[in-house]
C-alpha cells in the first residue's frame, strides 16, 4: 500500500524500509511499530468516508492498513472483525455503572480476538509470496491462523502445547492446518517456532514479533471509536477500556489504533487502556507495577490458557500503552475469573476464562474504588466460552440428573426449593 512507510522500533527509534520482511529490531531486538503516511491518508480520506462504507468486516479500515485486502469476498477472511457491542442491562445494574459497554470478540469466524491479527497476517504473506505461515499458539491464534489460511488457500503450521484445550485442537486440525504439538510450554513452541522460520523460510505470525499482529488487532481500536466514541459528548470523562493481558499483543494494538487515529485528528481523546492478567501469569502487571518496561519471566500455571505466558513477547509495550494513556494494571484471581464467566453468562454472553477475566479487573477496579460510577467502560470479551468448555463447567454445579417423570420432576422442584 502507498501510505505504508516502513517500521520504526519502539524502543530505539531505528527506522527500517517497508520492504524488509523483519520481525523485531535489528538494533536493540524490540517490537517494531508499522509507520503509516498519516498526510497522504487525511489527504485522501475522512472520517465519514469510513463511516458510510458497508463491508461490515475489519477491511473496511482498510485505508488505515497497511496491507490490501486479498479478496475472498464471499469467504470468512470477510467475517473478520467488526464485532457487536452490547449494552446489557442487568450486567449494568451488577457493576452500578452508568454508562458501559461489553464488545464481543467471541463473535469473530474462529471465535477470537486473534482473527485479526490473523487476517493481516495472511494477507501480508500474500504480499510477500509466502509459501507457508507457521505459529506458536496457546490454541486461538493457530485456530485464527488456520481459519483465516484456509479461506484464501494459504498453506498454515501451528506448533502448539499439547495441554491446549480440546477444542481449540479441534479447529486447528479441522481447518487443515499442519498441526504440531509439543511436550512442552507455550513459550517452548514460541522459540521452536522461530528456529523453524528461519531454517525453512516460512513466514512466522507469531504473536507481537511479528508487527503486523498488532496492525490487524488495532482495528477493535477503530471500532469501538465508530460505535462508541463518536457518539460521545465533548466533556465526557475518557472510556475507560479493559481487555485481558497475554502476550500483551491485544493492548498494544489497541493503543496503536488510537494513536493512529489521534495521529489523523479523527479523535480528540485517548481512551484509557488497563491491563487484566491473573495473578498466576502476570508478569506484564508486574513489571507495570514495578515501574519498568523491562519484563522479568514467570512460570504462568493460571487456568486462562489464552493469557498464560511466562514471557509476554509485546510486554514493554504492554506496559507503555497502560502508562502513556493513564490506565493501569489489575491482577485477578482465578477464582474472580470464573464468577466473571457466571455474571456473563447471565447477560446471554459466554466467555472463555481469558475473556472474562477483563470483566473480573473491572469489578477488582470497582471494588477498590479505582473507578466512579460516572466513568464510562467498555469491557472486551477476547473469546468465546465454547473454546474451553472444562474451565466453563468447572463455573457451574452439575446438573441433576432424574427419572423422565412428572413425580422425579415434582420431587426435583421440591427438594431444590427446600434448599433454597
Ligand atoms: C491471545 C488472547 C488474549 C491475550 O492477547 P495477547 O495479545 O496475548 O495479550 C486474551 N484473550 C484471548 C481469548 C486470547 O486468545
Ligand atoms: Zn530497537
Amino acid at each position: 500500500m502507498n501510505h505504508y512507510l516502513g517500521y520504526r522500533c519502539t524502543f530505539c527509534d531505528t527506522e527500517i524500509s517497508p520492504t524488509e520482511i523483519l520481525y523485531t529490531c535489528p538494533a536493540c531486538g524490540g517490537n517494531l511499530d508499522v509507520v503509516l503516511d498519516y498526510r497522504r491518508i487525511q489527504q485522501k480520506y475522512r472520517p465519514e468516508d469510513i463511516f458510510s462504507r458497508a463491508e461490515g468486516s475489519l477491511w473496511r479500515y482498510e485505508p488505515l492498513l497497511p496491507v490490501t485486502d486479498p479478496g475472498g469476498l464471499a469467504t470468512p477472511l470477510h467475517a473478520a472483525g467488526w464485532t457487536p457491542v452490547y449494552q446489557p442491562e442487568r450486567l449494568i445494574r451488577g457493576l452500578g455503572l452508568r454508562k458501559f459497554w461489553l464488545k464481543d470478540e467471541g463473535k469473530n469466524p474462529t471465535a477470537s480476538f486473534k482473527d485479526r491479527a490473523s487476517a493481516i497476517v495472511v494477507a501480508r504473506s500474500r504480499e510477500i509470496g509466502a509459501d507457508v505461515v507457521v505459529t506458536a499458539s496457546t490454541g486461538n491464534a493457530g485456530a485464527a491462523l488456520a481459519g483465516m489460511a484456509a479461506a484464501i488457500e494459504q498453506n498454515a503450521v501451528i506448533l502448539a502445547p499439547k495441554t491446549a484445550p480440546a477444542a481449540k485442537i479441534a479447529q486447528l486440525l479441522i481447518y487443515g492446518a499442519q498441526v504440531v504439538l509439543v511436550d512442552g510450554s507455550y513459550d517452548d513452541a514460541f522459540d521452536l517456532t522461530i528456529q523453524a522460520s528461519r531454517e525453512f523460510g516460512w513466514y512466522c505470525r507469531n504473536t507481537g514479533y511479528n508487527p503486523f499482529t498488532a496492525e490487524g488487532k488495532k482495528t477493535a481500536a477503530f471500532e469501538i471509536w465508530e460505535q462508541v466514541l463518536r457518539h460521545f459528548r465533548a466533556g465526557n470523562k475518557p472510556l475507560c477500556v479493559f481487555v485481558s493481558v497475554g502476550d500483551g499483543n491485544i493492548i498494544s494494538g489497541l493503543h496503536k489504533g488510537f494513536k493512529d487515529l489521534m495521529a489523523l485528528g479523527w479523535l480528540e481523546r485517548m481512551p484509557r487502556l488497563f491491563g487484566v492478567q491473573s495473578e498466576l501469569s502476570s508478569a506484564v502487571a508486574d513489571a507495570y507495577l514495578a515501574g519498568t518496561e523491562v519484563i522479568t519471566p514467570v512460570k504462568a500455571t493460571t487456568l486462562a490458557d489464552s493469557i498464560s505466558v511466562n514471557l509476554p513477547r509485546d510486554g514493554g509495550r504492554a506496559v507503555r500503552a497502560a502508562v502513556e494513556t493513564e490506565g493501569a494494571y489489575i491482577k485477578v484471581a482465578d477464582a474472580d475469573i470464573i464468577r466473571a464467566i457466571i455474571d456473563l453468562g447471565a447477560a446471554g454472553i459466554f466467555a472463555e476464562p481469558a475473556g472474562a477475566a477483563a470483566l473480573a479487573g473491572l469489578q477488582k477496579a470497582l471494588a477498590e474504588g479505582d473507578l466512579l460510577e460516572d466513568d464510562p467502560v467498555l469491557v472486551i470479551n477476547s473469546g468465546n466460552g465454547l473454546k474451553d468448555i472444562r474451565a466453563a463447567m468447572m463455573a457451574v454445579p452439575n446438573p441433576a440428573i432424574i427419572e423422565p417423570t412428572m413425580s422425579a420432576l415434582k420431587l426435583h422442584l421440591e427438594k431444590k426449593g427446600r434448599i433454597e
